[in-house]
């Protein structure tokens, strides 16, 4: 097979060595005789399986005692509902900042459970950068204040962790967490799908401080109280065994190769080449989204020439460049480059389109 480089946006790219891994461990775990998909998910295995995940996850974000790590299923969707029903009442007042796409089909289903207050929108700019903190119009007493640290589609990431007070801070951070430091601390509730960053779809990471748990409104359904999977360790039902198991060997790789701090200074080296690329392309290539707030993740840009798209598309293919079509939404290009895209990929990417303009 010749080798390619997989920019897709989500389900993406997963390290090499983890997919030898779970290719050699398929059928015989550790001496199991079973596959990890076959297990009792309350058996000693698969109880060391996620004990150990928790305990790399916790390792990796410096994760405080007093938070709790949840895996549980329904994709970042899940928290889009579970949010204001866990941490707000049908009269509370919830902050919303919208920079995008992925805010605002939070934003659309916490009005169905509470009052949405927009704080701050980039949509002035078409959606092209993270609006000042200080000019942001925050509510007196809002339940939370939620933001999306890195708009997947839009290809804007915050450059900073907003300062919300005593008011709890939630955070959508399904397609940059694990790629830069991060101070928990700071978070009432951080949550992320885990097929942008962490391992298959269908699993979803939560981290939450344990005093916000517990106070879900009457109504909830079970499955959506963020206290039953606290209580039962993540295993109130069946979890996504198999997504937990490869989440956890992503775990092991990211700690065997510096952790989070070695990874965003590749991801740094990564994205910069890669606008560095598009900058001096002399307009055959711009990026819409303004310098400060460039993602490090998602990396959207355009051809001056539209009626070239598809033979861009056809020729990097051809290349073993996979899956730059950018959203249906925006169109143009993306280019993803999480923490399991290699240096190398965003290298023989950027050659490419250096080639492409010098043939067009
Ligand atoms: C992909 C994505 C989602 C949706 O994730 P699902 O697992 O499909 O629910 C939500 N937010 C962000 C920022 C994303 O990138």
């Amino acid at each position: 097979m010749t080798q390619v480089y997989n920019f897709s946006s989500g389900p993406a790219v997963l390290p090499r060595d983890v997919l030898l891994t779970v290719q050699a461990e398929l059928t015989d775990w550790h001496g199991s005789g079973m596959c990890v998909m076959e297990m009792s998910h309350r058996g000693k295995e698969f109880t060391q399986i996620i004990h150990e995940a928790e305990a790399d996850f916790r390792k990796l974000l410096n994760i405080p005692a007093n938070y709790k790590v949840l895996f549980i299923q329904g994709g970042a969707h899940f928290n889009f509902s579970m949010i204001p029903l866990n941490l707000a009442t049908e009269t509370s007042v919830v902050d919303y900042v919208d920079t995008g796409h992925w805010s605002r089909i939070a934003i659309k289903e916490a009005r169905r459970y509470a009052n949405v207050n927009i704080a701050a929108s980039n949509e002035d700019r078409h959606g092209s950068y993270v609006p000042d903190e200080a000019g942001w119009k925050r509510s007196d007493n809002a339940a939370y204040l939620h933001y999306c640290s890195n708009e997947t589609i839009g290809g804007v990431e915050f450059p900073f962790a907003p300062e919300s007070g005593d008011t709890p801070l939630v955070c959508d951070m399904s397609s940059n967490i694990l790629s830069r430091t991060l101070d928990v601390s700071k978070f009432g509730l951080i949550y992320a799908g885990a097929q942008k960053n962490i391992g298959p779809s269908g699993l979803n990471l939560v981290i939450v401080r344990e005093d916000l748990l517990g106070n879900a409104r009457v109504g909830t359904p079970t499955m959506l109280d963020y206290q039953v999977h606290a209580a039962a360790d993540s295993l109130y039902n069946t979890p996504p065994t198999f997504g937990i198991y490869v989440a956890g060997l992503v775990f092991k790789w990211l700690l065997a190769n510096g952790g989070v701090p070695a990874m965003e200074a590749r991801n740094i080296e990564k994205a910069s080449l890669l606008y560095e690329t598009i900058d001096a392309s002399s307009g055959f290539y711009n990026c819409p989204i303004e310098r400060p707030f460039r993602s490090r993740m998602n990396v959207p840009f355009r051809l001056a020439d539209e009626a070239l798209d598809d033979a861009f598309l056809e020729a990097a293919q051809a290349h073993g460049l996979l899956q730059l079509k950018g959203h249906r939404s925006v169109g143009g290009m993306r280019a993803s480059i999480y923490n399991a895209m290699p240096l190398e990929g965003v290298r023989v990417l950027s050659e490419f389109m250096r080639d492409f303009a010098r043939g067009h």
